[in-house]
């Protein structure tokens, strides 16, 4: 992958199904469960009889299948994929699951995240005859795994994906297994589960548990980071990819991008977010906003934290905004003008909770500005005497080069502007923001290990050049 072409590699969901007799539904059901992670293409990989079957599209999940093509993917396994797409990169080629047919066998692939040294592969490829269909980086594994002289896929997999760099959590289909892999700093999440059936168990791979949650899957256990594990005829297996790296969990996913009925890196993903509003009502509790009449979330994903920090400053929680919940997210939609049009359709203030009264606005991340601006004018217009801003973690100042497409750092306020200007931007008569300390507080995990460089700008992995290739003006996480 590589800005310098125009790629991109965005928000993903992936999934995967072994030996259950509706295959296909599953992995159709564990992609609607995590479509929050992308909307704009959606595919499903079944095998059958040692050959692959597929079914993509643009689209969500409940766009892309119906019954008729659900049927038509036959067998007792499958990977899925969703995925989001930047403007200009919505094509058919790069929706996934990717498909090649390989010396050792068809093989298909599911990727969520991003490769950052995608680029210096995909030249190399390209000197040595690889032809690209495609513009994302998943090709590249594709690529590294067809050349690679062995007959055995996992050693073709394990020397393949250690020349990779950055965030990779793969499902992958051959003709005799169902992988899932992490890669060894285990940005992105990856979790196995089982399904109890009259004809033993079946396996199942999610992005995140809520899936297992929708088709009545046990959790088992996350895949490990540098895991690559498969089952097939014989059972379960795992080896190591042979590459060492710290752990580097996406902190974000617990921020703003999981879904609160996850459990992401260990933990659930609603605990982690109103314990940062704890901690934030705790930081900040001297600054007089304990003396507000109300908490308000902005609607859905501060909720969490907005329950926190009520229940921390002992002051009441209301409802202030309503969301319209039949509209999609404001940021998938890829221009600035439909984006402003739907912060207005989407979030309508409640004057008979706001009227009068000092307001703490509660909002899990600040990217842009521009939303919070929004939000902040409309809490006053619905008669606020006073506004007061929290965020449920801290100052975004840097981009993402691991699989979550923040804007630019041009375009991100806390980067080029001081609190006070901030403040000023968005209106606000106060404004505080969590501290690093305090969300690491809130998402310790057991097993600790955190990418936190969009706030702390200490990216985990050399950046290949991409730190020096201007994003595009993709969307805000707003
Ligand atoms: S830079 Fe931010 S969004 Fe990207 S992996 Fe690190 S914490 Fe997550």
């Amino acid at each position: 992958m590589s800005r310098r072409d125009g790629v991109w590699k965005d928000e993903c969901g992936v999934v995967g199904v072994w030996n259950h007799p509706q295959a296909s539904r599953m992995a159709y059901l564990s992609l609607y469960a995590i479509q929050h992670r992308g909307q704009e293409s959606a595919g499903i990989v079944t095998l059958e009889q040692g050959g692959h079957r597929i079914q993509k599209g643009l689209g969500l999940v409940a766009e892309v299948f119906d019954d008729t093509t659900l049927d038509q993917l036959k067998g007792r396994a499958g990977i899925g994929h969703v995925r989001y797409s930047t403007t200009g990169m919505n094509q058919m080629a790069n929706a996934q699951p990717l498909q090649a047919s390989l010396s050792n066998g068809p093989v298909a692939i599911a990727h969520n995240g991003n490769i950052v040294n995608a680029n210096v592969i995909r030249e190399e490829l390209k000197a040595q005859g690889s032809i690209f269909q495609g513009t994302n980086d998943t090709e590249c594994i594709l690529h590294l795994i067809a050349r690679h002289p062995s007959p055995n896929l996992v050693e073709c997999l394990q020397q393949s994906l250690a020349k990779l760099q950055g965030a990779y959590s793969l499902t992958v289909l051959s003709h005799e297994a169902l992988f899932a892999i992490r890669d060894p700093q285990g940005f992105r999440p990856l979790v196995i589960g089982k399904i109890p059936t009259a004809e033993g168990a079946a396996w199942v791979v999610a992005s995140e548990t809520c899936a297992f949650d929708l088709i009545g899957a046990q959790f088992v256990r996350e895949v490990e980071p540098g895991e690559i594990w498969w089952v097939d005829a014989q059972g379960e297996h795992s080896v190591r990819i042979p590459r060492q790296a710290a752990r580097s969990s996406c902190v974000f996913e617990h921020v703003y991008f999981a879904r609160p009925d996850s459990i992401v890196f260990g933990q659930s993903v609603y605990e982690s977010r109103k314990k940062a509003g704890r901690i934030l009502a705790r930081e900040f509790v001297k600054s007089g906003v304990a003396d507000c009449d109300v908490v308000i979330p902005v609607p859905d994903s501060g909720v969490p934290a907005a329950l926190g920090f009520a229940e921390e400053a002992k002051r009441p929680f209301e409802l202030g905004i309503i969301r319209n919940h039949y509209i999609g997210r404001t940021f998938i939609q890829p221009h600035q003008a439909i984006r402003d049009f739907g912060v207005k359709i989407k979030l309508n203030p409640q004057s008979a909770v706001l009227s009068g009264r000092r307001v703490v606005v509660i909002d899990d991340s600040l990217v842009r500005g521009t939303t919070s601006k929004k939000i902040i004018s409309l809490v006053r217009q619905a008669g606020a005497r006073e506004v007061h801003l929290r965020i449920a973690a801290p100052p975004t100042i840097g981009p993402c080069y691991y699989g979550v497409d923040t804007p630019e750092k041009s375009q991100l306020i806390a980067a080029t502007h001081s609190l006070e200007q901030i403040r000023d931007f968005v209106g606000a008569d106060t404004l505080e923001f969590l501290s690093l300390n305090g969300l690491m507080e809130a998402v310790r995990g057991e097993k600790g290990g955190y990418c936190a460089a969009c706030f702390d700008g200490r990216y985990p992995t050399p950046l290949f050049g991409l730190d020096e290739q201007p994003k595009g003006n993709v969307r805000g996480l707003e």
